[in-house]
């Protein structure tokens, strides 16, 4: 039997009797005339079953022990689901006269006395089968009509949402609704402590579009510029019309403010151009104000206002452009543009160099070999120092380019004293974590060796020990595959990474660079000592060289060489030097060969 009736046709009748020979007479009755009859034995249990269920008829006697036939019809009327079924009482014919007239009180009722006439019930089972199927069709035509006005209605509230969250012209976000997302996303940012940019975006001279094309053709270029904004900005950044020719994106959790910087960058060229209305080409121009979480506000009016103020500034400075709210952050990243920008034709202008700086074995004082070190002399920035431009390279992409340079003229330089009398002389060349990481490393490493050919077992290569614990399973494989070849590697800068002992065992790794930070503390204090001779007594258990970088006094060379450190290197012992000067050193007998 089942429970679940509310929308079936099939007709379901709740019998609640005592009599097992008047159970089984309604039921036989029941089964013939192809309805679900579910049964109960006492009142209470019927009323439940008629509650949590839907029967379209109750058949109930009324002498039920507890609560009676009348007291559950009665229960019955007074529920909504409920009062409407009709009921059918079972009587004996000693009570016909005094109950009949009660059983009245509660509306649509019916009458069998004991003992039951089958086709009497049966009969009487047929017209409220009829009643309800005739009540369901109109039930089920009801619910149809009900859905069709549900579903208009929603399609009208949705119309009307709409209307109050959307530009009716663009079809993106209005200004109201921009401000709720800028809410949501400030919160979302406070709490995860993320970044996100606000770009206010302001079309230059819109005016004289409106007055010599006209309003339409005005509207046109409003809804193509929508485009282009939507479709230059990730999906998940939020681009809305905030009146006007004014139009405002956010842009959703962002790593650094110069994120922001190349996106208005980038939608400044992609709104460049031009864009047909009318048949005519417009290529309007536009001035971009950005406002940084969380530097430019903490609150939704605040950072609107300076993302505002932000827009002002790049029209008074001539329009067509993007600022910062900040202004550190604008000079900054006007530097960092134009680093990048340089950087571009950095190679291409032979603006590139390397100087040596020798690493002496500190026990022998003799020359173990030289580092390179990059040095940019750019015709329009002047001399810049790898600090200032190997990190903008890293995030250009331009790395890969100026490592590829960098390895080539260390490969020539080791080529010349391979074939001089220096043979063995190490060179050291820095690595930078993106080219290892990204492009094809090995291969190209092993191309250049051969074009030049030399030997790899003079080659050093210094990778940073943050690169190392960050990618290990790949990086240990690809180290390993290059040592394979002689290369030895090194980790630079140690210290200031977090690498634990167990991740240097699993490297292959020759030495640890001590950092240039702790060598200087030495004779500061004596927490500095303990730290470079904890160093070294460590890398000595695991078998691996120290090399002490920023050596500047005779004393800290003089701890070094007492403490065990092998190797060192800085102003005391050599400045980094040009390719001349430091063969001229090798050949003044510093280099005693092999070390
Ligand atoms: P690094 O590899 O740790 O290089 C050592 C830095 O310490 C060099 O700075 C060097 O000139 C400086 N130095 C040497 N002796 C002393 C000293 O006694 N005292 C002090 N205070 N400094 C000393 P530089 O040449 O400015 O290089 C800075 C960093 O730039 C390097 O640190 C390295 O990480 C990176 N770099 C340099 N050349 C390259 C390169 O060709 N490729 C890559 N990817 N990075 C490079
Ligand atoms: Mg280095
Ligand atoms: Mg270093």
């Amino acid at each position: 039997m089942s429970n679940d009736k509310t929308h079936s046709l099939k007709t379901s009748i709740l019998l609640a009797a005592l009599n097992e020979e008047h159970l089984n007479k309604v039921q036989k009755c029941c089964s013939s005339l192809n309805v679900d009859v579910s049964a109960s034995d006492s009142g209470h249990e019927a009323l439940k079953m008629a509650i949590e269920s839907s029967f379209d008829l109750v058949i109930i006697a009324a002498d039920m022990p507890g609560m009676d036939g009348y007291e559950v019809a009665s229960l019955l009327r007074r529920r909504k689901k409920t009062q409407s079924i009709p009921i059918i009482f079972l009587l004996s014919e000693n009570d016909k006269k005094q109950k009949m007239f009660k059983g009245y009180e509660y509306g649509p009722v019916d009458y069998m006395f004991y003992p039951v006439d089958e086709s009497i019930l049966a009969s009487k089972i047929k017209i409220f089968i009829e009643m309800q199927k005739h009540k369901k069709v109109n039930y089920l035509e009801t619910v149809g009509e009900l859905r069709v006005v549900k579903a208009e209605l929603k399609a009208r509230n949705k119309a009307l949402s709409n209307l109050a969250n959307q530009d009716a012209l663009t079809h993106l976000y209005n200004r109201r609704q921009f401000e709720v997302e800028l809410a949501r996303i400030l919160r979302e940012c406070k709490r995860y402590n993320k970044q996100f940019a606000l770009l206010f975006c302001d079309i230059d001279n819109f005016k004289i579009v409106n007055d010599t094309l006209g309003h339409d053709a005005g509207d046109q270029l409003l809804k193509q510029i929508s485009q282009v904004f939507l479709n230059n900005v990730r999906q998940t950044d939020i681009v809305a019309r905030l009146g006007g020719d004014e139009f405002g994106i956010i842009l959703n959790y962002i790593d650094n403010y110069r994120e922001a910087g190349n996106v208005a960058k980038h939608l400044l060229n992609a709104l460049s151009d031009p864009l047909v209305v009318s048949g005519i080409n417009q290529s309007p121009t536009f001035s971009i104000g950005v406002a940084c979480f969380p530097f430019a506000g903490q609150d939704v009016t605040t950072i609107m206002r300076s993302a505002d103020i932000a827009m002002y500034r790049a029209k008074s400075m001539g329009k067509n452009q993007s600022q910062f709210y900040n202004k550190s952050l604008q000079k900054e990243y006007g530097s960092r543009l134009e680093i990048e920008s340089n950087l571009k034709f950095a190679i291409e202008k032979n603006e590139f160099y390397l100087n040596f700086q020798p690493i002496y074995n500190l026990k022998k004082l003799e020359i173990f070999g030289f580092e390179a070190l990059l040095r940019w002399r750019s015709e329009n920035l002047g001399d810049m120092n790898p600090d200032q431009f190997i990190a903008i390279a890293e995030e250009s992409g331009d790395i890969h380019a100026i490592g590829q340079w960098v390895l080539s003229e260390s490969f020539k330089v080791l080529k010349d004293w391979q074939s001089k009398d220096f043979k063995g002389v190490k060179l050291a060349v820095n690595i930078s974590g993106k080219q290892i990481q990204f492009g094809d490393f090995y291969n190209k490493l092993m191309m250049q060796a051969s074009e030049h050919g030399i030997s790899l077992k003079d080659l050093v290569l210094e990778v940073s020990e943050s690169v190392l614990m960050k990618n290990k399973p790949k990086l240990v494989e690809l180290l390993q595959k290059i040592t394979g070849h002689g290369v030895k590697f090194l980790i630079d800068d140690f210290g200031t990474g977090y690498s634990s002992l167990v991740d240097l065992r699993n490297l292959p790794v020759c030495a640890l660079k001590i950092d240039n930070a702790f060598v200087g503390s030495l004779g500061e204090s004596s927490d500095g000592g303990a730290l470079v001779k904890a160093i070294i007594a460590m890398a000595r258990n695991l078998g691996i060289q120290t090399i002490a970088e920023g050596v500047e006094t005779k004393e800290q060379c003089l701890f070094l060489k007492n403490e065990g450190c092998r190797f060192g290197q800085g102003y005391h012992l050599g400045k980094p030097m040009s390719r001349v000067e430091a063969c001229r050193l090798l050949a003044s007998g510093k280099y005693k060969g092999c070390a």
